[in-house]
């Protein structure tokens, strides 16, 4: 039994077994292959390799034709050294005589090629080296994308180890099958924490070796409330976390059903809002049953994550339309698309060196009219339906804005001409996620409706802590005094305009600081659905005067860990089960 410690992203406790998923950056284990799998090994490298020139050609194909000339024939280089005999010879042989698996080959025969180059020391061979890594990938791809599909084929309770999941691939996992996953890389806040949390799967991230410690088929506990993984766990082990587990569902689900149709209200009677983050139309309902008072986060971009074409409008449409159904006359505040390289597997054209500064968020959505447009088009259509307002993310400058309600207001116009019905006064805001945007909130608010605090963003670009990086999880502090001041400084600027501010960030669904919260004057709190009853537990067991006093103290103290001990003390003081 070995038990190793990460960063708990998602609470609860999963006992599967683990299914092991190499991916394109993490080392490619080694398998030695039985004699008569030698034969299947081989065909699977050959067709891995069909396939990547199959791709190779078709990419071609979709080029547009002024690119044509310039950019096919270093494609179609890549499909030649793939077709290269020599270099096939060399993979087929190092399976055969080495009995080794086939992505253990082809990653040893390409990174000696690669080191070979570098070691001339030549310039002109980094081209070579980047052609060459991008083949490898596109093969590896293609022999793992095989064995993901491994998944369909095993049983339930898998528990997923990876280097690292994207978003995209964290949605194309079997529900049904997949209860847990642990990675090597990630922080708090990575997007695939947010969605495990979201899919109230256990899920512990930044334990930086885990793909190389386990192997496929052990059994695993994971602890995403602790952030512990134990490997091989024995019978007494397996006994006390079953029955911890059986404890804390029925906490939860007691909670939770007292408290669902409560106000979130003080015990001297300020209210406020809990609204939900959701990803998906169909987490309405997970949210009402949590007690959500609305939606405050839609994250539309996960409508473009799935494979295919981006969403026409009409798909926008029937996901907005299916929301607010469900939603009845609740509010809906739908965020445009805020895709960028950090929520991609990065590949092709659009791999950026760094994307969280790159193309994302409001940006793409200013260069790419052709999947803004259908977005608002549809956003505004379905205004005619409900309580739906639309938010423009990562936001950093007053231009922005201007630009993004320029595009709104033509198309106002061109469904007025054609004589499409929506509401006129669609309430439109902004996140507020860049400190740039944080420290012009006084500018900012006069051509916002609202506001919503993005503290992932916020923490990451205030901090410079890359809120994915489990090297520098540490780091990552929503409660360092340089975020506390800018998120003081919205709340005020927000109230002082009359226009509503909202929390949408990790920080907003965290017990730790919903006192403090309370007491700078946050008025709307908007979390993943599992976090309600938590908050609003701690916010009915308090006066707004004393969170007042709470909030004020917490200013005061110069760093950050001094003020989550503040916090958790005083939050223990009024509930003692809260850590
Ligand atoms: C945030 O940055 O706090 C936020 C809610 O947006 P996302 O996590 O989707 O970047
Ligand atoms: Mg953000």
């Amino acid at each position: 039994m070995e038990i190793r410690r990460g960063i708990p992203v998602s609470p609860g406790i999963a006992i599967g077994e683990a299914f092991v998923l190499d991916s394109e950056d993490s080392p490619i284990t080694r398998r030695v292959i039985e004699e008569h799998g030698i034969r299947a090994e081989l065909d699977r490298f050959s067709a891995a390799c069909d396939q990547a020139i199959a791709e190779i050609f078709e990419s071609v194909k979709k080029l547009p034709k002024s690119l044509h000339g310039e950019v096919a024939p270093i494609i179609e280089s890549h499909a030649k050294i793939l077709q290269d005999k020599s270099l096939q010879l060399q993979i087929t042989s190092g399976i055969e005589k080495n009995r080794h698996n086939a992505e253990y080959e082809v990653s040893r025969v390409f990174r000696s090629f690669v080191k070979r180059l570098q070691a001339t020391g030549n310039q002109m061979f980094e081209n070579r080296v980047v052609d060459l890594l991008d083949i490898e990938r596109r093969l590896i791809r293609n022999l793992l994308n095989e064995k993901r599909s491994e998944i369909a084929t095993r049983g339930k309770d898998l528990i997923i180890i990876a280097h690292d999941l994207t978003p995209s691939q964290t949605l194309a996992l079997d529900k049904e099958k997949v209860i847990g996953f642990a990675t090597d890389a990630g922080g708090p806040t990575s997007h695939t924490a947010i969605l495990a949390k979201a899919m109230e799967i256990p899920a512990v991230v930044g334990l930086e070796s885990i793909t190389s410690a386990i192997s496929g088929g052990d059994v695993l506990i994971i602890d995403g409330t602790e952030g512990t993984i134990i490997v091989d766990p024995d019978e007494d082990t397996l006994k006390n976390y079953r029955a911890l587990e059986r404890n804390r569902l029925s906490y939860e689900q007691r909670i939770t059903l007292e408290l669902r149709d409560l106000p979130a209200r003080t015990l001297d009677g300020h209210e406020v809002r809990l609204l939900a983050n959701i990803e998906f139309p169909e987490e309405v309902k997970l949210a009402l049953q949590h007690g959500a008072s609305g939606i405050g986060l839609y994250r539309s971009e996960f409508l473009f994550l799935r494979p295919g074409p981006p969403p026409a409008e009409r798909e926008h449409l029937e996901a907005y339309r299916k929301s607010l159904s469900l939603l009845g006359d609740r509010d809906l505040t739908v965020r445009t698309l805020d895709l960028g390289a950090d929520k991609l597997e990065s590949d092709g054209p659009t791999k950026e060196k760094n994307p969280f500064l790159g193309c994302r968020g409001i940006r793409l959505c200013l260069q790419r009219p052709d999947l803004f447009r259908p977005q608002l088009r549809a956003l505004l259509r379905a205004s005619a339906y409900g309580d739906i307002r639309i938010m423009f993310p990562m936001v950093s400058s007053l231009e922005e804005i201007r630009s993004a309600r320029a595009v709104v207001e033509q198309i106002k116009h061109e469904l007025r001409r054609e004589g499409a019905p929506f509401n006129d006064h669609v309430k439109i805001g902004i996140m507020v996620e860049v400190p740039s945007a944080a420290l012009l909130a006084d500018i900012l608010v006069r051509e916002s409706d609202f506001f919503s605090i993005g503290t992932n963003d916020l923490v990451q670009y205030t901090m410079a802590v890359d809120r994915a990086n489990e090297r520098i999880a540490a780091l990552f502090q929503p409660a360092a005094p340089a975020v506390l001041r800018l998120v003081k400084y919205v709340i005020e600027e927000g109230e002082r305009s009359k226009k509503p501010v909202c929390m949408c960030g990790e920080m907003s669904g965290d017990v730790t600081y919903t006192l403090l919260l309370l007491g700078l004057g946050l008025k709307e709190f908007s979390m993943s659905p599992p976090s309600i009853a938590d908050v609003k537990m701690v916010i009915r067991s308090v006066t707004m005067k004393e969170a007042r006093e709470i909030a004020h103290k917490a200013l005061t103290f110069t760093e950050a860990g001094k003020v989550v001990e503040f916090l958790r003390e005083r939050t223990r003081k009024i509930i003692p089960e809260a850590f």
